[in-house]
């Protein structure tokens, strides 16, 4: 099982140093036996210097992840300071920590696979050193690897944050690796923040998001048309729109009747590197009379009740999947992130205006046509992102549109011309490095 796994994984990536270790040995120590020598070689690194523990080995004593499927932390507890490596591997996507000279007294209950990473494992490398392997649902990036000292004075922790990633991330994280270590240590922790170099060939990518899907039906029309099915099918007019202009990579988050957690769905944004993300929904109000389209973008305060109320039960979508809903309020401090953070809403505003203005010559709108909430499914913190409600499945209008063809044409035509518009301007600003 996963012990032998791992075995298998240190015996490959150990070679090298396995070599090097017996010639340093055999040299430098005078070891009794050939025994001895074979244990010793297989280790991941040699043991380093006797700490303060006496020649104990380092204890980890808690494991703890919190996050989703965008973002999350890792982190575990040490009665002393630990001398950890760390690095990446591939097929699946893993990230893999070497800790010299410890022990893991680790619950298994705390390993259980969640949001992002989709398996935790660990066991002894060597005679001496333990390892620690989390393998992801996907692409991953290391934003933040840190060795800390406990508050309380009890102990250090390893506190890992990582978020989804593209394949390119992943793989230019990798090739740092091979590098400048040769494979088996990790580089310099502080040059991994944020995202690799920017491909020159890139070509904007847009990923359509269709609300909702499977077990979540989503709104349902006063006669009978489910959301789910409206916005998969305008998801399908809008791809073979955007891929028919020819400049564009376009991806859906779905293109079946599947259910998916509203952070997979940002994972999706994030694996793609999309330039744009468009969450596509058609819901009900309860306010009588209130018809038209409304674009929104994320903010912590609403614009107003009816789009908090939106918000609310957008986010509902989650308990489909028999989670609990959790805020992330502890996400990110990191200033950086705060800062791409920024920049993202702003081309996000900048979108939702460009759209609105398109969206008004084609179909209705309601009042205030841009509005704002704290939507989960738009906060990838690099991907500007809206969410479009084409209408209102609670008026007998709108719903006859919904599910007219022509109208959904009409109205995918004027998205299209809103991104192209977009993603010039975006084009115009990479080239003048403005
Ligand atoms: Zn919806």
């Amino acid at each position: 099982m996963g012990l032998r796994e791992i075995a298998d994984k240190s015996r490959s990536a150990g070679r090298f140093v396995a070599l090097l270790a017996c010639a340093l040995l055999a040299y430098a120590l005078s070891l009794p036996g050939s025994a001895r020598a074979a244990e010793q070689a297989d280790r991941v690194q040699p043991p380093a210097a006797a700490q303060s523990g006496a020649g104990q080995p380092v204890r980890a004593v808690d494991f703890k992840m919190a996050g989703d499927a965008a973002k999350m932390r890792i982190v575990v507890d040490f009665d002393r300071e630990p001398n950890p490596r760390w690095f990446l591997l591939r097929g699946p996507h893993r990230l893999v920590i070497d800790t010299p000279d410890s022990v893991m007294a680790l619950d298994p209950k705390d390993m259980k696979a969640s949001g992002l990473v989709k398996s935790v494992r660990y066991g002894k490398v060597g005679a001496s050193a333990s390892r620690l392997v989390l393998a992801t649902k996907g692409p991953f990036q290391i934003d933040k690897f840190d060795i800390l000292k406990n508050d309380d004075g009890a102990g250090y922790r390893i506190a890992v944050d990582i978020s989804a990633a593209s394949e390119r991330e992943f793989d230019s994280a990798l090739a740092d690796q091979a590098t400048t270590t040769g494979s088996t240590v990790s580089p310099d922790k502080s040059g991994r923040v944020g995202k690799g170099p920017m491909v020159p060939d890139h070509r904007f990518t847009v990923v359509i998001d269709p609300g909702h899907g499977g077990v979540d039906g989503g709104a349902e029309g006063l006669h009978g048309t489910v959301e789910k099915d409206v916005t998969l099918a305008f998801a399908k007019e809008l791809r073979d729109k955007l891929i028919a202009v020819g400049n564009y990579n376009v991806f859906m988050t779905r293109d079946t009747d599947e259910y998916l957690r509203l952070d997979d769905r940002v994972r999706i944004a994030r694996q793609h590197e999309a330039d744009l993300f468009i969450s596509i929904h058609a819901d009900t109000i309860s306010v009588k009379g209130i018809r038209g389209a409304t674009v929104y973008t994320v903010s912590d305060k609403a614009s107003d009740a009816e789009a908090k109320a939106l918000a609310d039960r957008e986010n509902l979508s989650d308990q489909f999947a028999g989670m609990e809903i959790k805020d992330d309020n502890q996400e990110v401090t990191d200033i950086l992130i705060d800062l791409i953070r920024r920049e993202t809403h702003s081309f996000s505003m900048s979108f939702a205006h460009t759209l609105v203005g398109q969206l008004s010559t084609t179909v209705g709108l309601i009042n205030n046509p841009h509005r704002s909430a704290g939507f989960r499914v738009l906060k990838a913190p690099d991907v500007p992102s809206v969410l479009v409600e084409l209408g209102y499945l609670s008026n007998a209008g709108d719903e006859a549109q919904l599910i007219d063809p022509d109208w959904r044409a009409k109205a995918a035509q004027s998205i299209t011309n809103a991104v192209a518009l977009f993603a010039s301007a975006k084009t115009a600003r990479t080239v003048t490095g403005g």
